[in-house]
């Protein structure tokens, strides 16, 4: 832990580094960096302009080029920069991603979504609070024990990736399962969302299930169903049941979640037949189940089976399931993980306020370090505005993450 008196020389110098902190974020925001998929030429120049930035500073920079033949460089980059701590075991990994989303529809923006405008302590422009700020808070934390000559009491690796809006998979994926990387001991955050307070860490997601059922009976004229069979009667009865099926088994609970069960929910219902006089040969309606991880998707498919196995022999039609995304969530990482408990001792030293730990509904790009059995913790004190028009960072949230990031620097992982 660092001695009162030095975190206050940190936290000091920190609040001196904002105006080169604007200035950054002002420079990202005129470096665009879309994936290929959203029609953009990928991260090369931002990432570029990243690696002269830190290794102007003296930090070693690594680059990896993950191959994109649709990308105009061919490859997507991504970054490791490291401070040396006092020792490398544990690392600390500080994971944020180079890659932005389109600004959408021009009109929605007050102002040039590529040109960052400062107002009343925000820095407007695409990509600022996602992910931006948490990119600079961690540089200039990194930047700051340079200044001052400070040695973190680890390793500090800065880990900045490509490809996270469409998927990860020329990202972190690519990046985890082509080098080895971390370890399983290591501290890794992914600022990647959060509240405005910056006390909720994230550890934990739902599994998911997209599934699709399709009922096929027999279209007629509407007025003689005895020659044929209605697959919307059919189709309903097996919504009904699934919704009663599932609710019934998946009915525990965990606290971390909220809403703390598993949700499985109709969502989709395709169009069968235009008019209203015919008897519909054909039914197709979706489900959207997010699930505690503790249950297997196997398990889940399986009971859907079941029900439409029933449905089939009482309604004489055949019903076919298929299935969309499947993601089954890694274990979550524990509630005591060193780094949890070190990401909340700065939380509420930095913030003052008490943090907390939470589930969330799936899709987080942590799941890539969980899924390798390395503890990994979302969190960001954030807005809220990714992704929106007119997307915004707070300089003080900026500024106040980058010193919870260099009080992390100064704990024991023990
Ligand atoms: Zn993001």
């Amino acid at each position: 832990m660092w001695k009162k008196s030095t975190f206050e020389r940190i936290s000091a110098h920190i609040d001196l580094l904002e105006t080169e902190m604007v200035e950054l974020q002002k420079s990202l925001v005129a470096l665009p960096a879309l994936s290929p998929k959203s029609g953009g030429e990928g991260e090369k120049a931002r990432a570029d302009f990243m690696k002269r930035l830190l290794e102007g500073w003296g930090l070693g920079v690594n680059e990896y080029r993950a191959p994109d033949r649709e990308a105009q460089c061919g490859y997507r980059p991504s970054l490791v920069a490291r401070l040396k701590g006092r020792t490398d075991r544990p690392t600390l990994w500080i994971m944020t991603h180079l890659d932005i989303v389109p600004p959408g529809p021009r009109e929605l923006w007050a102002h040039d979504p590529y040109q960052a405008v400062v107002l009343d302590g925000k820095v407007y422009g695409r990509g600022t609070e996602d992910n931006q700020q948490e990119m600079v808070a961690s540089a200039f934390a990194v930047k700051t024990m340079l200044d001052l000559d400070l040695v973190p009491n680890m390793d500090v690796c800065l880990m900045l990736v490509a490809d996270e809006e469409t998927g990860s998979e020329l990202g972190v994926d690519w990046l985890l399962k082509s080098h080895e990387l971390c370890r399983p001991e290591d501290l890794v955050i992914v600022p990647d969302a959060g509240n405005k307070t910056g006390t909720m860490l994230e550890i934990a997601e739902k599994s998911i299930a997209w599934v699709k059922f399709t009922t096929t009976g027999r279209q007629v004229h509407a007025s003689v169903p005895q020659d044929g069979n209605n697959a919307l009667r059919a189709g309903a009865r097996l919504l009904v049941r699934l919704d009663e099926l599932l609710h019934e088994k998946y009915a525990d609970e965990d606290p971390l979640f909220s809403p703390p069960k598993s949700t499985m929910e109709p969502t989709r219902k395709t169009e069968n037949v235009p008019n209203v006089n015919t008897i519909p040969g054909e039914d197709v309606f979706w489900f959207d189940c997010r699930m505690l991880p503790k249950h297997s998707l196997d398990d889940l498919l399986h009971d859907m089976n079941v029900a439409a196995a029933e449905i089939e022999f009482d309604y004489r039609v055949q019903v076919e399931i298929e299935t969309g995304q499947m993601v089954q969530a890694p274990e979550p990482t524990p509630k005591n993980a060193p780094v949890v408990r070190m990401l909340g001792k700065a939380v509420k030293a930095v913030h003052g306020a008490e943090p907390f730990t939470k589930g969330i509904g799936g899709g987080t790009v942590a799941a890539f370090f969980r899924r390798r059995g390395i503890p990994a913790v979302v969190w960001n004190r954030s807005e809220g505005k990714a992704h929106n028009p007119n997307e915004f960072s707070v300089i003080a949230n900026m500024v106040a993450d980058s010193k919870v990031y260099a009080h992390v620097f100064g704990q024991d992982s023990g």
